[in-house]
């Protein structure tokens, strides 16, 4: 596994850690500032900038060491700004001990420190973070009146105060307000990510809804099987097809015999529950390529794509065997049902009505000749 100084897995931390660079990349700056300062003389020389970055550096490797191992998630504030904020500031106030006629300048460098404190603190936290500046310059100001009297312009350091407080109440405000533009768009953004994953899952509820409806809509609801409709679609797809490829294929209309005494001397529900096995045992011995349907009553079509008559005589002569054999004793004792088919394969210049019409006398031949048998036309 490779380490990477920002782990792409958790973005999260990845925007910690960014931020922590972040203020590494401004310390840098500074230092680079104070040392150009020394070398030009408008800093002082004893200035111990070694000491002090050298301790900031071991600071920071520490806080990056925290959000990268997650330890830091286990604090109240994981990105650990406020006590990045309090080290700048103890920085900060050190390097203006040393800062000489630079101090003027270098006092807006506390700013810098407050813009971190803008994204991640609300306004309470950056009322604190003020006074803990207000404090350190405060406390600066005081040991060097106590140390070093004579080198105090009081008006210069008075002004400098004021400006420093008058800089941070506008922090204050203005920082309170893009913290809270941030929170509100991030608001924005999770109730917009809550209603598009509400909107994804209409959707896919719609999808299922949608293809249920459209099975539905080809199927035929007591048997299960292809209706009417769909079959005559299937059908004009095979002609279609035959037409330009010149392959024949098969129909065939299969029709229960005396199925209208079944349902007089057993009632409509013996006769229902017939055609449910008939659909049954029809699915079982037929191909899974050929395609069966209820063509209306207890008549039933068989499209046969491929095949030969032979084979396909074969396949419906099983059929025949299968369901004739059957004795419905569960529904009235000794009651066997039997089919009667006809077989017709398509001839080129067919239309669906020719062919079903001829699969239709093959059947009606199949009825006169004493039903429960096969003929082919
Ligand atoms: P044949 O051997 O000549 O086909 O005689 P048949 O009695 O089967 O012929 P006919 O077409 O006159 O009768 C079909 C009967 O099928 C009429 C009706 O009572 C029955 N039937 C049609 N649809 C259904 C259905 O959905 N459920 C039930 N239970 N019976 C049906
Ligand atoms: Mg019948
Ligand atoms: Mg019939």
């Amino acid at each position: 596994m490779v380490f990477r100084i920002i782990p792409r897995h958790d973005p999260v931390m990845a925007l910690r850690l960014n931020r922590q660079l972040m203020a590494v990349y401004s310390y840098s700056l500074v230092w680079a500032g104070i040392f150009m300062g020394m070398q030009l003389g408008i800093f002082s020389p004893d200035t111990p900038h070694l000491l002090l970055f050298g301790a900031l550096l071991a600071f920071n490797m520490l806080v990056y060491f925290l959000i990268r191992t997650g330890v830091s998630t286990l604090l109240d504030d994981p990105s650990m700004t406020v006590a990045q904020m309090l080290s700048a500031i103890v920085l900060i106030t050190l390097l203006l001990h040393y800062a000489e006629e630079m101090r003027g300048a270098m006092i807006s460098i506390y700013f810098m420190v407050m813009t971190f404190g803008v994204f991640a603190l609300d306004r309470r936290k950056m009322i604190a973070m003020s006074g803990m500046v207000m404090l350190a310059f405060s406390g600066l100001i005081v040991y060097e009146i106590i140390a070093t009297p004579e080198k105090v312009i009081f008006g210069i350091v008075f002004g400098q105060w004021s400006i420093l407080l008058l800089g941070l109440i506008w922090f204050v405000f203005v920082g309170g307000y893009i913290h809270n533009l941030q929170q509100r768009i991030r608001e924005q953004r999770e109730s917009l990510r809550d209603s598009h994953s509400r909107l994804e899952e209409t959707y896919i509820q719609l999808s299922e809804a949608m293809e249920r409806l459209a099975e539905i809509a080809v199927r035929d609801s007591l048997t299960g099987l292809y209706n009417r409709r769909h079959f005559i679609d299937r059908l004009e797809e095979a002609i279609a097809l035959a037409e330009r490829s010149g392959d024949s294929f098969h129909l065939a209309l299969i029709d229960l015999d005396h199925f209208k005494k079944v349902n007089d001397s057993h009632g409509h529900q013996v006769g229902d529950n017939i055609l449910q096995r008939f659909a049954n045992i029809a699915r079982q011995t037929l191909r899974r390529s050929d395609v069966l349907a209820r063509y209306g009553g207890e008549e039933f079509i068989v499209l046969f794509p491929e095949g030969g008559a032979e084979d396909i005589a074969e396949v419906l002569e099983r059929l025949r065997e299968n369901f004739s054999t059957l004795i419905h004793d569960d529904l009235v004792a000794g009651l066997r049902v039997t089919l009667s088919a006809g077989l017709a394969n398509w001839r080129p210049g067919d239309n669906a009505d020719n062919l079903t019409l001829r699969a239709d006398e093959a059947l009606y031949t199949a009825k006169h000749k004493g039903r429960n048998r096969l003929e082919v036309a």
